[in-house]
């Protein structure tokens, strides 16, 4: 990216609404607004101090085209750490792209996708993991989610891998000055000393590992699939979980042929839930397809709901669900406790996690609340502490996790010091690849090219 170019875009959503935003960052940013906006002040925009308004008009040639409020903020005190500018105009569709033109044509150039968080990342406004909480704080779907989104945002998951990183870096640099010195009497380190820093390090990134998938869980949502052979009650599950009526509910078995999806919040956790034809053995072609369908949803799910109807005797379709939910994250759900007939309870032993509800009288959400967020492990997720927030950030933090344990091997198998220091400097690269000191131009782009134009 040419950091030189002045950019612009519209950050509200091209929709019609009460204001449209349109922001323009870099060297020129102030010059090229001055050409297009006329305070109503008579004042010029050039000599606008940071952080100050104007109301006035933009205009284009003698026409003015809106009334609007300007923002300045001069670099590096702005959002790029670049002079910025943000135009506050009427929110129409038309009227928002015809200011942006307007500063196009006055000398400013289109913003590429997230250019502007790039711009503040590459000036040290934020780093990578606070960036990537921009993203997630945009695309938060609930409270959890956004809160921990803020949390990585005020830089929570950031320091404590500075910290980590820190003290390899400490170790390593005594170890060197050690090696590289021996005649200036610096202590020797002893080994017991960085194996106690070197486990507190690896005990801190484990910790962030093992609450991965829950944070996930709550922040992003689960992809669930409800299963169970025919008329066991799915849909009427779905129909309680989502709030209203969506799925076809009828006495006729097999009703629910077509994957029926919504998301829904249970307790902490955000659902992104799927109802499935009933899984059972049928000669009908049609059918057939709709029970591969299910099956191949419940292996690629990450939490499966298995229903079961407890009005009639388990049997021998009942056991083909088990059978498919067995190395599955599982929550067994015994419906119709309403009517519950001869069903042989012990069956459901096998299942870690079994809640008795009654799906058509609305009775035992709570109770199925309560054991998927056990089942998930999300009711001990706190979203103020640091979490991990994506993929990239896990398999840093795993590499290095790695790294660590590579080194302490070393120190107890009595390796030459140089040996645990390449370790040690390899798990540091991991740790500021994961903030973004040391991340690629690659991985860099990467991220940036998943925001939205006018981030
Ligand atoms: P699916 O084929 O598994 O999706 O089952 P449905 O949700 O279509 O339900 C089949 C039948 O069972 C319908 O008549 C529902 O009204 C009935 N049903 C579902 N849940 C309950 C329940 O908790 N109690 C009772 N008594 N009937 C239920």
């Amino acid at each position: 990216m040419e950091q030189g170019k002045t950019i612009a875009a519209v950050s509200t959503p091209l929709a019609s609404g009460g204001i449209g935003v349109i922001r323009v960052s870099g060297e020129k940013a102030i010059e090229a607004v001055s050409k297009i906006f006329v305070p109503s002040s008579g004042k010029s925009v050039c000599d606008m101090k940071g952080y100050t308004a104007a109301h006035g008009y933009v205009t284009e040639g003698e026409r003015k085209i809106d009334e609007a409020v300007l923002l300045v903020f001069r670099a590096p005190h702005s959002y790029t750490g670049e002079d910025v500018a943000e135009i506050s105009c009427h929110g129409g569709v038309y009227v928002v792209g015809r200011v942006l033109r307007a500063i196009l044509a006055a000398g400013a150039e289109p913003a590429a996708p997230g250019e502007f968080t790039k711009r503040a990342f590459l000036n040290g406004k934020l780093d990578l993991t606070e960036a990537e909480a921009v993203m997630s704080l945009i695309s938060a779907q609930g409270e959890q989610g956004a809160n921990a989104a803020m949390t990585a945002l005020e830089g929570a998951l950031s320091k404590k891998i500075r910290a980590a990183a820190q003290t390899l870096i400490t170790d390593s640099a005594y170890l060197a000055a050690w090696v590289d010195y021996p005649d200036d009497e610096i202590e020797e380190i002893s080994d017991e000393k960085l194996l106690t820093d070197y486990n507190c390090v690896l005990n801190e990134l484990q910790a962030l590992l093992n609450s991965y998938d829950a944070g996930r869980a709550v922040t992003q949502g689960v992809d669930t699939v409800i299963a169970g052979k025919p008329n066991v009650g799915k849909s009427t599950l779905m129909n309680l979980l989502s709030g209203f009526d969506r799925s076809i509910v009828t006495d006729i078995a097999g009703t629910t042929r077509d994957v029926v999806e919504d998301t829904v919040r249970l307790g902490n956790v955000v659902l992104h839930l799927a109802d499935t034809a009933g899984i059972h053995s049928t000669g009908n072609e049609v059918e057939k397809i709709g029970v591969d369908f299910a099956v191949g949803r419940v292996e690629r799910a990450m939490l499966v709901l298995a229903v079961f109807d407890l009005s009639r005797p388990f049997d021998s379709e009942d056991e083909k669900i088990i059978q498919l939910c067995k190395d599955k994250l599982c929550v067994a759900v015994a419906n119709k406790d309403d009517m519950a007939a001869d069903f042989d309870r012990s069956r459901l032993d096998c299942f870690e996690n079994v809640v008795y509800i009654s799906a058509k009288q609305g009775k035992g959400a709570d109770e199925l609340a309560a054991a998927v967020e056990k089942a998930l492990g999300t009711n001990n997720v706190d979203t103020s502490a640091a979490l991990l927030a994506n993929e990239r950030q896990r398999l840093c933090c795993e590499r290095a996790v790695a790294c660590i344990k590579e080194a302490i091997d070393a120190l107890r198998a009595g390796y030459t010091l140089d040996a645990v220091t390449v370790s040690t400097d390899a798990a540091v690269d991991e740790l500021l690849a994961l903030t973004g000191e040391k991340a690629g131009d690659a991985v860099v782009s990467e991220i940036f090219s998943r925001f939205c134009v006018g981030k």
